[in-house]
């Protein structure tokens, strides 16, 4: 690992309501610290724990069968193994599956396992719900209402392993379930270098990809402190529009997210992922794709186009294929690295933007520019909407 080991002072580490200590949302220094600093056990104790955390996926200290009878009942005591338990698992007829988990403060989240030829990924929640209120996206609908630990961060690919032994190794985690992993940086840095442990679960660094709508400062602080890949949602190639379908983009304009892009720490032949989801009329046009390379000059990346999944009561359509091929040909022939992703388990809607449940209480819909009002059949702005300084 390149980043610095994270050792976050005790007081902040997660404890469930009883004061136990949440082991999966500790960095391999931090047990250290509290076994060998706090309850004076010898070193070696910290790699066995680990191993059976993140090798062996046991669900109790009972099972940690080569640690004494002591130090077992002290763990039981002062620590907890599982951080969430499963709630449900819904099977797409793709083989993806959805997770749904329940928290400690009865809440819901979910993550969503996709088995595919090559590879198999997980994709996780960060927080429940999300604040970002991007017009497009069913979680959006939701708003904030609370951030993940990283326990039960971490817990959702620890649980998923051991239930899905079977099929083979969780080769590649994405943090694009619910929430905007970037705006809860103090819980997902930690998370993703406990993914990255060689010695855990020993996730390969460009294989845990952190997807972000765009928060500048905290995109620099992922790339000093963590090892993770760098997603980023664009989805619009204007201010105007950004400022529309993702409200994050006035306060962190075009310009100055790819200043950061470019600026962002990258490993030989590492680049960063630009997703871009295809709506029908409003992001679609070659112009949009003519703007795209313009906007990505000097940016080491690849664009991903992902075929919008609608939901109920949203306004967007899906592009029509031949309009994402043609965007896609485009792009390839301006040197542009691009793929389109396959949508995946959107019978069980456990789809890209698919996750959660709307609220009673929605957050505000943003008002379209007027050009975008007539082609969704919205009602037209009455005046500029306010960027943020
Ligand atoms: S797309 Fe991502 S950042 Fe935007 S509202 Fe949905 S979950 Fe939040």
């Amino acid at each position: 690992m390149n980043a610095p080991p994270i050792l976050r002072p005790a007081d902040e580490l997660p404890r469930d309501g009883q004061g136990r200590l949440l082991l999966k949302g500790l960095t391999q220094s931090e047990l250290e610290r509290w076994l060998v600093e706090e309850l004076g056990e010898r070193p070696f104790r910290v790699t066995q724990i680990w191993k059976w955390l993140y090798i062996r996926f046991v669900s109790s200290f009972e099972e940690m069968t080569d640690l004494s009878k002591g130090l077992r009942e002290k763990l039981v005591e002062l620590a907890r193994v599982d951080a969430i338990a499963v709630d449900a698992v819904f099977r797409a007829s793709d083989g993806t599956r959805k997770i749904t988990w329940k928290l400690d403060s009865g809440a819901i989240i979910e993550s969503v396992l996709i088995p595919s030829e090559n590879r198999v990924t997980l994709c996780i929640s960060s927080q429940v719900g999300c604040a970002m209120n991007c017009q497009f996206c069913l979680t959006g609908k939701m708003g904030l209402r609370g951030h993940l630990s990283t326990a039960e961060i971490v817990d959702q690919v620890a649980q998923t392993r051991r239930m899905f032994e079977a099929e083979g190794h969780i080769s590649n985690i994405v943090f694009m379930g619910m929430g905007e992993p970037l705006h809860n940086p103090d819980n997902v840095i930690p998370a993703t270098q406990i993914l990255i442990d060689g010695e855990g679960l020993g996730l390969s660094h460009r294989k845990v990809t952190v997807s972000t709508s765009g928060l500048v400062p905290e995109i620099k602080r992922l790339g000093q402190q963590s090892d993770a890949k760098l997603a980023v949602s664009l989805n619009a190639t204007t201010d105007e529009m950004r400022d529309w379908l993702m409200p994050i983009n006035r306060k962190y304009p075009l310009a100055v997210l790819m200043e950061a892009l470019r600026e962002f720490p990258l490993r030989n032949g590492d680049r960063i992922t630009l997703e871009y989801v295809m709506l029908k009329d409003v992001n679609d046009s070659l112009d949009d794709a003519r703007r795209i390379v313009k906007l990505i000059e000097k940016v080491p990346c690849k664009v991903n186009l992902i075929p919008f999944n609608p939901h109920e009561g949203t306004e967007f359509q899906t592009s029509p294929r031949e309009r994402v091929e043609a965007f896609r040909t485009f792009l390839a022939s301006k040197h542009v690295h691009t793929t389109i992703r396959e949508t995946r388990g959107d019978d069980r809607m456990a789809a890209c933007g698919q996750l959660g449940r709307p609220g009673e209480k929605m957050p505000k819909r943003m008002t379209p520019p007027a050009a975008m009002a007539d082609v969704l059949g919205l009602t037209a702005p009455s005046s500029a909407s306010p960027r943020e300084n």
